[in-house]
């Protein structure tokens, strides 16, 4: 019965939403007209109840009748990874009034903590400040398909920090997607709900500064505890712990305390993890422990809201038109979106001028012109083999000639390099290639640039074409 309302809800929504919200859930048994199904966690049931409950009635409707029933369970681990699931059953009669979206935030005063919290030694007893920034709250952080996933597991583990599922729970995403902002909301909301817990946000560039430091100063021990006396610790950029072996390895243990003593951690990258170069095996595995959640380009929809919701909070009006234009020419990324907002405004302010359309064009054109266009892995390929005056079929192709290698070698590298394809995507168009093989080909370059004087010089004559 099941398998058949699976196919039916399969046809109906997306493969993404299909392999998140129902592939993990297990059938359990059938008596009469009710179904028992077993789901991952109370969020995932909450989740499934507010979005596709009415999709499941269809389905099983079709199958048991009109008095289908759907009885849930929720299978549960400890926080401490006991293996021994306990189960906690919940009649769909009975659902829990607090949805995962209605969380409301509110901003209590910051309360009076240490400025500088990182005075090693000593720490017991001190206060640590959160390093959060309250105006990036969940308030303001708005709701749409591309970050719904991400936002929810934000907000699961806010109410419940250490105590889901997504522990840790990694957001990533593009440049200006808001990793950061996200980041901060659950710091905000966890430190809201629950005051006495020790929350920090950390960027990944600041926690390798004072770990050498520490290492500098004979603390690293102090370093050590410091960490491991927070409850919930958030650290942004993850990605730039890649090829530092030492903060990965004082990472990993900090880390793996953390976790085993069911405290929270939240991490952002600005790659999927499988595309995190240079990072240790060990560590890449904890990262996949919990949940990885993308934050993607925002629709049009969503854009519009973004802007209006700005505009309010600035308390400036902006006509329609120039709403819409704006949203339709700035896509990628909402950092910009929010700049050439505030340099509409600035400009119509400083020449005392209403904001127009044609004002809005030049400056989104200036935007445009001044953010690097992305070249596309087809052109570097084709200016690759142009430089050493083959075929791209011959590029592509699986022959084991060394300068063909090379030349391939050196369109993977450059692929990694000036797109945000991940290494799998590049791996199948040059050649049907798996992401080993890329990531394979970026060490290469990298080692044979330092050493090989004539190879140095084809990736610098390389990287002059690509960024001319
Ligand atoms: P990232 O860390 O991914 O580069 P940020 O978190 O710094 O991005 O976000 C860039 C800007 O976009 C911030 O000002 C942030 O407040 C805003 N922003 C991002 N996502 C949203 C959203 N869903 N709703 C409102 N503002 C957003
Ligand atoms: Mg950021």
């Amino acid at each position: 019965v099941w398998e058949n309302c699976l196919s039916f809800i399969e046809d109906n929504i997306s493969p993404q939403a299909y392999k998140t919200w129902f592939e993990p859930i297990i059938a359990v048994k059938l008596a009469d007209n009710s179904l028992s199904i077993q789901v991952p966690s109370k969020f995932f049931y909450e989740w499934l109840e507010e979005h596709y409950v009415k999709l499941l009635k269809v389905a099983l409707t079709k199958e048991l009748g009109e008095k289908a029933k759907l009885i849930y369970s929720i299978k549960m681990e400890n926080t401490y990874g006991n293996k021994q699931p306990y189960t906690e059953k919940i009649p769909s009669s009975q659902r829990s009034n607090v949805s995962a979206q209605e969380v409301n935030v509110q901003l209590k005063n910051k309360s009076p903590e240490l400025k500088n919290p990182f005075v090693f030694p000593g720490i017991r007893n001190v206060k640590i400040d959160s390093q959060l920034n309250p105006n990036y709250s969940f308030d303001n952080f708005l709701e749409g398909d591309s970050n719904r996933l991400a936002r929810s597991a934000g907000m699961a583990v806010a109410n419940k920090p250490g105590g889901t599922s997504f522990n840790p729970l990694l957001v990533f995403g593009g440049v200006g997607l808001g990793k950061t902002h996200l980041a901060h909301a659950i710091g905000v909301e966890i430190k809201d709900k629950y005051p006495e817990k020790t929350v920090l946000y950390i960027s990944a560039e600041k926690f390798t500064q004072q770990f050498i430091e520490s290492v500098k100063k004979n603390t690293r021990n102090d370093f050590i505890h410091f960490y491991q006396l927070i409850d919930v610790l958030i650290v942004d950029d993850i990605q730039l712990l890649s090829g530092k072996a030492g903060t990965q390895d004082v990472f990993f243990h900090i880390f793996n305390h953390l976790h085993q003593n069911g405290k929270q951690v939240i991490l952002t990258s600005d790659k999927a993890p499988v595309d995190i170069q240079d990072i240790e095996q060990r560590l890449l595995s904890r990262f996949k422990w919990g949940l990885s959640a993308e934050l993607q380009q925002p629709d049009y929809e969503t854009r519009i809201s973004i802007i209006k919701n700005k505009l309010y909070r600035d308390g400036v009006e902006m006509p329609e038109d120039i709403i819409e234009y704006l949203a339709n020419n700035i896509k990628t990324n909402i950092r910009e979106l929010e700049g050439a907002i505030i340099s509409l405004i600035a400009h119509s302010s400083f020449n005392k001028k209403d904001i127009t359309l044609s004002l809005a064009k030049k400056i989104v054109e200036n935007y445009v012109k001044n953010t690097k266009r992305e070249v596309s892995i087809d052109y570097i390929q084709k200016v690759v083999s142009d430089y050493f005056q083959m075929d791209i079929e011959v590029l592509q192709s699986k022959t084991r000639k060394r300068h063909i290698v090379q030349a391939r070698q050196l369109a993977m590298y450059f692929s990694k390099k000036l797109t945000k394809a991940s290494l799998a995507s590049i791996g199948s168009q040059i050649g049907k290639r798996d992401h080993a093989t890329v990531l394979h080909a970026c060490k290469t370059v990298n080692n044979l640039s330092a050493t090989d004087k004539q190879f140095k010089k084809y990736v610098e004559d390389l990287n002059k074409k690509l960024n001319s």
